[in-house]
């Protein structure tokens, strides 16, 4: 057996502290996989409740997929207006569906289960609109394929703490602490939800709760004593691309 860099090291007591101080979770997501590919492309950008509410309006509206595809733009814009950036959302969800009418002869992505983690990347990933965040949330959370999605929340904290470089992109940090953890669903949702919780709840962009959070020890940002927080853009209203 190959010894651990101590980045690896690193890596997995960080993940071991927040499994203690979030409790471990069996993975869940929303159990249609066509489902949980519109609502996060619904979700970016958006609060889970405006999501929720733009998906059942949208569903209501247009209950068959035939219909959601085939809707007036402007029609499908306002069913979903209460995600941010409907008028981004919209065409590429049409899009989405044509392609998959086109290619599979209806509206249905369960195909994905049988494929290599690489094959249902790919394919996924060469869907208008869908880039490798949603590829992976959709691959982890409903086909429970070894990804790591890497939102805003889990990158800034990973970057302060010093498990990624403070220029690291959030799609170079997938593969990077990916390389550090094991091939394990199960783990890398944790890992993904608790660095989550933690971003939104604790080590926030603006004045991280450094005296509450149980990284600090380790945390490079806590212990090189900078009272500002390290790189990481926080998040803006501007138009998206959907990733
Ligand atoms: Fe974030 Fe502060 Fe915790 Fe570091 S010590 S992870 S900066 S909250």
């Amino acid at each position: 057996m190959q010894p651990q860099s101590s980045l690896t090291v690193k890596t997995l007591v960080a993940h071991e502290r927040l499994n203690e101080a979030y409790g471990i979770q069996a993975i869940y997501g929303y159990s249609d996989p066509m489902h949980e590919l519109i609502g996060t492309i619904l979700s970016h950008r958006t609060t889970h409740a405006n999501e929720v509410t733009a998906y059942r309006t949208m569903r209501e509206r247009f209950p068959t997929w035939e219909q959601v595809r085939d809707a007036p733009l402007p029609d499908l814009i306002d069913a979903i207006q209460t995600a941010n950036y409907p008028e981004v959302k919209a065409p590429y969800i049409q899009q989405l569906l044509t392609r998959l009418f086109e290619e599979r002869g209806q509206a249905n992505i369960d195909f994905l289960r049988d494929l290599s983690t690489e094959e249902a990347m790919s394919w996924l990933t060469s869907l208008p609109g869908i880039g490798l965040k949603t590829s992976t949330l959709l691959l982890l959370f409903t086909f429970h394929k070894p990804v790591l999605p890497v939102d805003t929340h889990v990158h800034r904290v990973t970057q302060r703490i010093g498990l990624i470089g403070p220029k690291v992109s959030a799609e170079k940090a997938h593969s990077i602490l990916l390389s550090h953890l094991p091939e394990d669903a199960v783990v890398l949702f944790n890992f993904h939800k608790h660095f989550y919780w933690h971003g939104q709840r604790v080590c926030t962009w603006h004045q991280p709760k450094c005296s509450a959070c149980v990284l600090r020890d380790i945390c490079d940002f806590y212990q090189s004593g900078k009272t500002t927080p390290l790189s990481s853009t926080p998040v803006r209203r501007q138009k998206p691309a959907i990733s």
